[in-house]
Parts: C-alpha cells; structure tokens; sequence
C-alpha cells in the first residue's frame, strides 16, 4: 500500500477507472460494499504526532475523504467525533475501531446535518466528551447529478444547499465560540466550483458558495486566532460517486480527464487536511488548497 513518504510516479500510484468501476448502490450507500475497495489510508497512514491532543469534529466521518480524515487525524494524536447518517453505522464502526487502535478516543454522533439542532448538539457532543472542539472539518456533501435543469426538483436543491452549504453555517456558528486560539476549520469545495459539470448545476454551485463563505469567516475569526481553510478535491473514488453523483455510465471514465489521468483515492486527500489542521498552517487562512490531479483551479 503505497504511503505518504514514499517516493513513486503519481500517474500509477493507484489503479486508473474502469469497467469495473461502475457501479451504483442506494444513497448514502456504504463504502465497505464498493469494489475496488477505495484506500483512505487504513492501511498507510502514519501520524507523526501533529494534531497531539487535539479534539476534532469530523462529518461524513464514516466513508471516502472524511474517513480518511478521521483516520489521519486520529493518528496524528487527536480524539475525533465523528457525524455520518444513522444508515453509514457498518462504514462509522470501522473507522471507531481504526482511531481506537491509533490509541484514541471515536465518539460517534449519527444525525442529519442538515437539521439545525443536530449540528448545535454535535458541537455539543465535543464539549461534553472531550471539554471543547478545537478543530472542525466539514466533510459531509450531497451530489446527485441532474442533466436537464427542468428535471431538477426544489427539493433536491434545497438538501444540496442544506447539505453542503447550510450545515456549515450551522456548524461553524456553533464551533467559533467554544473555539480557542489556534483552532482550525476546515471546509471541503470541489473542482466543480471552478470547473462546473452541466449535470451538477445544484452541487457546483453549493460547492462555489462553501469557498466564499471560507473567505469570508476566514477573515471575520482570524483575529480570534481561529484559521477557516478549504480543500478543493479533483474526483474522488468515493461512495458519493456511486449513489448518483455520477450516471454508471461515466463512471468507466472517472478521473480519465485528470492529466494524472486516474481517479484520487480519498488517503490521498487526508494530507491536505492535516496540514490546514496543524500549526504548520499558522499563516495560511482564507485559502482553498486543491487536490485535483492537475485540473486547474485558480
Ligand atoms: P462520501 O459519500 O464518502 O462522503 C459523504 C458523506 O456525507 C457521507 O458519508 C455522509 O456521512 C455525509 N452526509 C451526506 N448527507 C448527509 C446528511 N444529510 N447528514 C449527515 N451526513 C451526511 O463521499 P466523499 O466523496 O468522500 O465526500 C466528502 C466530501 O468531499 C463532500 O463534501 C464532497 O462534496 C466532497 N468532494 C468529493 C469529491 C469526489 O470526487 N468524491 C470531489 C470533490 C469534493
Ligand atoms: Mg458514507
């Protein structure tokens, strides 16, 4: 399994799309039912001690890059409360079981973020548990690809906004206060934010505003000492890929229009993450670090 330290060629670092890769399941669908299996660094992270003591809140905690968030974290020294929906349990369990034996403490929290009270109590839920939040990673997202807008319901693009969007504001609005100096937040946009696919008018849009709002609360908490950063994946082999977020027929293409030319697997996500976490970022605030293979960002 390749490893974050190991020198080698990114164009082979992992297997190109295929066939093979399409595939749908029912939403939120579950990661352990994927096949190939996606890599969020179970079994090739190490921590070296960065995040040492630290109290993170993690949503989407149970599967793709918020998986392997809350693993990099946990093995970087912090105890996680990890958000997912009450049907990702089996994919939640393993990622408990994965911070347990990196020696830290996983206090699962299932709920639905995009219900006001749910995202107070989360925060809550830290407070309680580990006597304060210091780092929030806002990971959870909705992507369900429309291809005509006449067919793109009120509803959907309401959970869109809810999801990716209003949960955020929830959040963050929760977190700052309890937040002391040094804390980090961190926010996840897309490429889709610059490089709009027509069927993803709803979630491109919503990924858009996730960067401006980083700015904005960036600048407004800064002074505070808190840092809100984000990170702009590329595609991601990931459950949110295979519940709609892309028809199966394009899914024997996924990541083919990178110029690495292959799909990312969410391990190669966590690094950014950690970094907009950990005190190495100290002067990097309001700022969208992308990892996209090489599809440009601004
Ligand atoms: P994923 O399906 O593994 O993660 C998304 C998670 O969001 C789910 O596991 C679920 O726990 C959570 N979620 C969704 N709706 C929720 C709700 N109403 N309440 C609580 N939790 C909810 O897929 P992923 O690709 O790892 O997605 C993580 C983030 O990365 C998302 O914000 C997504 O938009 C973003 N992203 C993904 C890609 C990609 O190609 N996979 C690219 C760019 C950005
Ligand atoms: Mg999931």
């Amino acid at each position: 399994m390749p490893d974050q330290y190991v020198m080698r060629d990114p164009t082979t670092q992992y297997p190109k799309s295929g066939p093979e890769f399409s595939q749908q399941q029912p939403g939120p669908g579950l990661q352990q039912q994927m096949g190939p299996q996606p890599d969020a660094g179970e079994h090739s992270y190490r921590g070296t001690g960065r995040l040492t003591g630290r109290k993170a809140v993690v949503t989407g905690a149970d599967s793709g890059i918020g998986r392997a968030v809350a693993i990099a974290f946990a093995r970087e020294g912090a105890d996680v409360v990890l958000s997912y929906l009450p049907e990702e349990e089996p994919d939640a369990q393993q990622v408990v079981q994965l911070i347990e034996d990196a020696g830290q403490r996983a206090v699962t929290m299932p709920g639905d973020v995009t219900d006001e009270a749910y995202c107070t109590e989360l925060i809550e839920t830290a407070r309680r548990e580990f006597g304060g939040v210091d780092v929030l990673a806002n990971i959870a997202g909705k992507q369900q690809e429309v291809p005509d807008i006449a067919d793109l319901t009120t509803e959907q693009f309401d959970e869109t906004f809810k999801t990716d969007v209003y949960s955020l504001f929830w959040l963050c609005r929760a977190a700052v206060p309890q937040m002391p100096a040094g804390s980090a937040i961190i926010n996840t946009t897309s490429v889709e934010a610059y490089e709009p696919a027509p069927i993803l008018l709803d979630y491109a849009a919503a990924k858009s505003a996730i960067n401006t709002f980083t700015k904005s609360l960036a600048r407004q908490v800064a002074p505070k000492g808190i840092r809100v950063n984000a990170v702009a994946p590329g595609p991601v082999w990931t459950p949110l890929q295979v519940v709609g977020g892309q028809p199966a027929s394009a899914l024997k293409q996924f990541g083919a229009q990178t110029p690495l030319g292959r799909p990312a697997q969410p391990a190669e996500m966590a690094p950014a993450f950690v970094f907009l976490a950990s005190q190495e970022a100290s002067y990097v605030i309001g700022e969208t670090l992308s990892a996209t293979g090489g599809m440009p960002t601004p």
